[in-house]
């Protein structure tokens, strides 16, 4: 049988694609790419097109086979996937580590850049030179033989580990499990929660209702079931899990403890690090970002914090005031903080998330949303009914402009068992000249959200339709973009500081009421959100959002200060509770148990890109807030606005510094101001 992921697709073929693909895909294209570079590199004289387009093509038909393993390990997970995956990751890291190293390639790099024809070449052709340049350094080229070998054995130790790591998360997650036989116990919960737990059960052949630790069944159990044992109980599941406490329901306390992983992958990148001259693992993490060193990301995480601090303080002694005084609680646990403050929400505003469900199908938000860009970039999305598939959720669109297709997206929308959790964009296809021609950027947008409940289509809370139009900011950016070198075209290249711009950027449409009058649409009447309710959501905007900030700035710190300050000699095994428990000290303002392993979970820094890099979200924050102020000031669907964000920001990519490329949107640099308006935060 031939194997569907050496054949040139189109698009993938997903039901043809098995486990035992993967790795002959992985070995057949790296032997091919390892000669095709040697033989490019026996030319006398190197230049764009016989040199990097020819990387640039190989390179793309690795990450197009790659990329459908690495998705379906994501969202259709099986054991013998995960094996098949994990068993390519060491001979993608070693061949990524070999070209970073290659000297003759970087040499045949720097000929071109030194040459006259450099200026000749486009912003995109000459960033993404100078961004293999840096690279290559970063890689390790000019280290000695010895340090170029221990560099290779980190970069593949640590692929195992935030592999292993995320493996952990995603086991422990599916590890606890509760049954509950008595509706009572439930009390509190609203019926699309009842529903999906008593749909969760049945799955299992279960009596009754089944919580499990995926945010759809999970969140509705703190914030809204009235039985305090059970929220303290789901609670400390939640944030023990991964840990050396964790529960399980079958297994042992530390099955899936990821402690040792952490400590070893924060040793392994400090020692990374110094092996390419940086202080610490934040120093060589911003280096490739926006921000312009680590004192700086420190000085602005803590100014934020000194805006912010003291107003989360008051929201919480609000809080506490609010049940002692309604409900005669004497002290806030953790797991009643959620519980009380929906109840404070809906005393103050009358308004919950359950409340806008109705008003929010699937189907009618997806038109909404897709009509918001439509207007903003004068695109047009059609969805496809033929394409091949994994599972029935998943939905295939294509975009047109001025009639012809230029992009195409996946949509897997809703949790289920053997995906993994949270929301995100990935690149399925990038767009890139081809010998035949513009290839077309496709891309992957994925989601957990709760799936349809007997009769009724999928309803969104507010929260997961922010969600959506976060994915789909981060989707335009990768589908719209103009620029044709791979390398720093859509989302690659641009600094990871500022990748979160567009994303973050989409989400203000989900509250201006002019937008939500097309999105919303009741699903058994087709009324829009209803003025009274809209009002009380706007109102409820920035309901605890000082508390809300300090939460991701403490989350921020204590990744950017853990690698900041990690010193090997002074680590006695407890240095990373310690770095987050003086944080906690600094901004926290929430009780919190001695229990509590947020960070064995915390998958975006120990498994994810964004280790001394959580901060990005808060810095992008300033830049996507800033962005919008402008279509405040000139109309929220202003077309020239619109069309100067697209041909300034999404369409070009990487191409060009992200610092550079608001200015030339905004007219001047980022301010903070609009973020601190948006929050509501008076400093
Ligand atoms: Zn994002």
């Amino acid at each position: 049988m031939s194997n569907p992921l050496l054949q040139s697709n189109t698009l993938p073929p997903f039901s043809q694609i098995k486990a035992e693909h993967a790795q002959p895909m992985i070995e057949q294209f790296l032997s091919n790419n390892r000669k095709k570079i040697e033989e490019l590199l026996q030319q006398d004289s190197f230049n764009w097109d016989n040199l990097i387009a020819p990387i640039e093509a190989i390179d793309d038909q690795l990450s197009q086979a790659w990329s459908p393993v690495s998705h379906l390990n994501s969202v259709m997970n099986s054991d013998e996937l995960r094996d098949a995956y994990n068993a390519c990751l060491p001979l993608l890291s070693e061949y990524g580590t070999e070209i970073g190293q290659n000297q003759s390639l970087q040499q045949a790099y720097q000929q071109i850049k030194d040459s006259d024809q450099f200026a000749q070449l486009n912003q995109a052709q000459q960033t993404t030179i100078e961004h293999a340049l840096r690279d290559f350094r970063l890689a390790g080229v000019a280290l000695t033989d010895d340090k170029k070998q221990r560099y290779g054995e980190i970069k593949k130790r640590l692929s195992e580990l935030t592999s292993k790591f995320g493996e952990n998360v995603m086991d422990a997650t599916q590890a606890w499990t509760k049954q509950v036989k008595d509706e009572k116990a439930l009390s509190g919960l609203p019926e699309s929660a009842l529903g999906l737990l008593k749909q969760q059960a049945e799955a299992k052949e279960l009596d009754g209702y089944l919580i499990t630790l995926e945010f759809p069944s999970f969140f509705p159990i703190l914030t809204y079931c009235d039985n305090r044992k059970l929220r303290e109980e789901v609670y400390k599941a939640n944030v023990s899990k991964a840990s050396e406490i964790g529960t399980y329901d079958e297994k042992e306390a530390n099955a899936f403890d990821n402690s040792d992983i952490m400590n070893e992958i924060l040793q392994l990148r400090h020692e990374l690090a110094q092996l390419l001259d940086f202080k610490n693992y934040a120093e060589l993490s911003v280096a490739t970002k926006m921000a312009e060193s680590p004192e700086q990301v420190i000085d602005f995480l803590n100014d934020l914090a000194a805006k912010s601090v003291s107003q989360a303080k008051a929201e919480f002694a609000e809080l506490k005031e609010f049940a002692i005084k309604e409900f005669h609680v004497n002290e806030l646990q953790p797991w009643d903080v959620s519980y009380y403050a929906e109840k404070f929400r809906q005393q103050r505003y009358a308004i919950s998330q359950e409340e806008i469900r109705p008003y929010l199908p699937i189907d009618k938000t997806l038109a909404g949303m897709f009509e918001v860009v439509e207007r903003l970039y004068g695109i047009e999305i059609k969805e496809e009914t033929e394409f091949d598939s994994y599972h029935d959720d998943l939905r295939f669109f294509s975009i047109y402009k001025n009639g012809s297709k230029i992009a195409q997206f996946y949509l897997d929308l809703y949790a289920r068992a053997k995906k993994r959790g949270g929301a995100w964009m990935d690149e399925c296809r990038v767009r890139r000249t081809t010998e035949q021609g513009i290839q077309l950027p496709v891309a992957y947008l994925v989601c957990n959200f709760t799936p349809a409940v007997g009769d009724n289509p999928a309803l969104l809370t507010h929260d997961e339709l922010t969600t959506l139009f976060h994915e789909f900011g981060h989707g335009l950016h990768h589908m719209l973009t103009q620029i044709d070198a791979s390398a720093v075209s859509g989302i690659n290249g641009v600094a990871w500081d500022a990748v979160e711009l567009p994303s973050q950027f989409m989400e203000n449409w989900c509250y201006e009421p002019e937008a939500l009058d097309f999105i919303s649409g009741h699903h058994e009447t087709s009324e829009p959100l209803p003025k009274e309710l809209l009002d009380k959501l706007l109102a409820a905007k920035n309901f605890q959002s000082a508390m809300m900030m300090v939460r991701q700035l403490e989350f921020a710190l204590f990744d950017f200060l853990m690698h900041y300050n990690y010193d090997p000699a002074a680590d006695h095994g407890s240095y990373i509770q310690d770095t987050l428990n003086r944080v906690r000290e600094k901004v926290a303002v929430v009780p919190l148990i001695a229990e509590n392993r947020f960070q064995h979970s915390f998958s975006h820094i120990f498994a994810g890109g964004y280790a001394a890099g959580y901060y990005s979200y808060k810095w992008a924050e300033v830049l996507s807030a800033d962005a919008f102020s402008k279509f405040e000031e000139d109309g929220i669907f202003n077309q020239s606005t619109g069309q100067k964000f697209l041909t300034e920001i999404l369409e070009k990519g990487g191409s060009d510094e992200a610092g550079v490329l608001f200015k030339n949107f905004r007219g001047r640099d980022p301010e903070v101001d609009a973020l601190l308006r948006h929050s509501g935060i008076k400093a």
